[in-house]
């Protein structure tokens, strides 16, 4: 089966509304033509529902960087994912290392009990649940850490997170999920996953799907890769049949970049 490959921009922490504005008009220039790829950008919680008029009746979609799993209440600082409906958003990323606690120089043993936002796997289910119930569809993230896989545990620790992530899904929400693998020694440091490796684990993550959900779903399921992907490597890493789009970081700030990713899908 061919899937339609996705290609998703998570601003993280960058960009004011002014800037994200302007980063998707001079996207839309660049990418008016595109029809085969599907596209979306993450802006903050602050500039998301500004970003998303500025891109109404163009070819790129918008998406939350989280969200909580309540919908209204006492949550001080949280998102409810029909409030990111309401905002425009048709994506949230969920799981993503930077809200499991799981990056930067925190070594492995002291972040397995450090994690900045108590994100676990059973929090990314629930928020991934919640996403659904308010119409969106979850970016569901997972990855590994570099002592994980210099242990050579890669196949262990994602079989895991993938298994307890996705747990309890319906059918019709399975066939719509994204998972992005991220292996977080990759994510902003410039160390991009080898694309034979990458396409693996992708391939490991289609396993855990089919064995969950069966044949079908496992064929349809989208499954990006995001690591410091950048015009210079994605079209190799796009080219593996198992990876079907890219979670972009760094290079989604720049329409340019972001514009070469997106044409090399
Ligand atoms: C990310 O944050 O999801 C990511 C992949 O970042 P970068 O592309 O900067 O490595």
């Amino acid at each position: 089966m061919s899937r339609k490959p996705f290609i998703a921009g998570n601003w993280k922490m960058n960009k004011t509304i002014s800037e994200g504005i302007a980063l998707v008009d001079e996207l839309k220039g660049l990418i008016g033509d595109v029809s085969n790829v599907d596209v979306a950008v993450c802006p903050t919680f602050v500039s998301v529902a500004k970003v998303g008029d500025a891109i109404k009746g163009s070819n790129i979609m918008l998406g939350g960087q989280d969200t909580f799993w309540q919908e209204s209440g006492a949550w001080t600082r949280q998102i409810a994912p029909s409030m990111l409906k309401d905002a425009g958003c048709q994506w949230v990323i969920v799981g993503h290392s930077e809200t499991r606690g799981r990056f930067g120089t925190v070594d492995a043993e002291l972040e397995s009990v450090l994690s900045y936002f108590g994100e676990c796997d059973t929090t990314v289910n629930m928020k991934a649940k919640a996403a659904f119930a308010a119409g969106l569809t979850p970016i569901i993230a997972c990855g590994e850490l570099l002592a994980e896989r210099e242990a050579g545990n890669t196949d262990k620790v994602i079989v895991s997170q993938m298994k307890a992530d996705l747990a309890g899904f319906t059918k019709d929400q399975a066939l719509k999920m994204v998972i992005a693998y991220e292996p977080v020694w990759a994510i902003g440091t410039g160390k991009v996953c080898d694309s034979d490796e990458a396409d693996r684990v992708c391939g490991v993550i289609r396993n855990v799907v089919k064995e969950m959900y069966g044949d079908d779903v496992a064929d349809a399921v989208r499954i990006q890769y995001g690591g410091s992907v950048k015009p210079s490597n994605a079209a190799e890493l796009l080219s593996k049949p198992n990876i079907d789009g890219a979670l972009v970081g760094g290079a989604a700030l720049k329409a340019s970049d972001f514009a070469a990713i997106i044409k090399a899908a």
